[in-house]
């Protein structure tokens, strides 16, 4: 039989070296003296600087039950959480970011919660207070009003990924087999009852951030595509407000010309019209094939990643 334990923490780590080490010891010290058994899954998403090292070293050590997953290349965080979820042992699992902006008390918190509130299924943390500029701001805001709008599920402003749930809800994003995932859609799709907790972020003291402006808009574009067909419908209604537009002017182009012999003199208007809708066809063309691209994609049936090695604690001979 399988070894299980009370709680899995699933790590993805691109690029996080100095912090796995350290990253473990805070582990430890937290859930030193809550009763729970507990596993490390750290998921090494094709690290360039000497992650893998430092997780072999801290599988090695057997300081607490700990399985190392390594990508044979950078797969994602999406595919690195989805690669951890798959390994995880634990009645409950969290998500958390190897770097130490998550701090692990917030997790043992949630632990507690999902014991004492049977009702809930998940707890997720959403920042309290984020560090970030204005336009930032309202380019989240947006983005969450847009999306909410368009598509069938609730997006909850500033939740993170940072959460824990129990086995059922795991089991249950494991089953969507998409190979676009954008877990902040996925894990609303799913349903269950989620409370949501705030909490405030760390600063990074290692390594640096994977996120710049250009990732972030195509990691927003990326939502909307993924869990909404609005983009496409609104070419259904920008095109017949076109139809009906230029068919009114045609009427008055007819009306001026009998009733009023005045030949328009057109050339202005003609080249605008035609840059201006072809512009807006291939706009939509463009949008069009986002889909396809996506649909291409999906009927390949790539894995979402894959494993060059899997160390677990649980091997019989490791
Ligand atoms: N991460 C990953 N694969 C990637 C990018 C990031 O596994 O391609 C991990 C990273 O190591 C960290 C977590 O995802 O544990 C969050 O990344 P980061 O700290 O850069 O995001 P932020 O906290 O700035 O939102
Ligand atoms: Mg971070």
């Amino acid at each position: 039989m399988e070894k299980t334990v009370d709680l899995s923490l699933v790590v993805p780590c691109f690029n996080e070296a100095g912090n796995v080490q350290r990253f473990q010891e805070e582990v430890m010290a937290t859930f030193a003296s809550s009763g729970l058994s507990y596993e490390l899954v750290f998921v090494d998403d094709g690290s360039r600087d000497g992650t893998l090292s430092a997780l072999r070293t801290v599988y090695q050590a057997a300081a607490c039950p700990v399985q190392v997953l390594s990508f044979s290349r950078n797969f994602g965080k999406e595919a690195a959480m989805l690669a951890g979820l798959g390994a995880a042992r634990g009645e409950l699992i969290a998500l958390i970011d190897a770097d130490l902006q998550q701090p692990p008390e917030r997790v043992l918190d949630m632990v507690r919660i999902l014991q004492a509130e049977p009702q809930y299924d998940c707890v997720a943390a959403f920042q309290e207070k984020r560090r970030e500029g204005a336009v930032q701001g309202f380019l989240k805001k947006t983005f969450y009003r847009l999306i909410n709008r368009f598509s069938d599920v609730d997006f909850v402003e500033n939740a993170s990924d940072f959460r824990t749930m129990r086995r059922p809800v795991a089991e249950a994003l494991l089953s969507m087999g998409e190979s676009h995932r954008f877990s902040k859609g996925l894990f609303s799709w799913v349903g269950f009852s989620t409370k949501y907790i705030p909490y405030q972020a760390r600063a990074r003291t290692e390594g640096s951030t994977k996120w710049s402006l250009v990732k972030l808009f195509r990691y927003a574009w990326d939502g909307i595509l993924s869990f909404s067909t609005a983009p496409i419908k609104i070419a259904i209604y920008l095109g017949l407000i076109c139809a009906l537009l230029s068919a009114i002017y045609l009427v008055v182009v007819l009306v001026q010309k009998l009733a009023f012999s005045i030949a328009v003199p057109g050339y202005a208007t003609i080249v605008c019209l035609i840059l201006f809708l072809g512009g807006l066809q291939l706009f939509f063309l463009g949008i069009l094939g986002e889909y396809i691209g996506r649909i291409y994609i999906q009927v390949k049936q790539r894995p979402p990643y894959l494993l060059k090695e899997h160390l677990n604690w649980s091997d019989p001979n490791p």
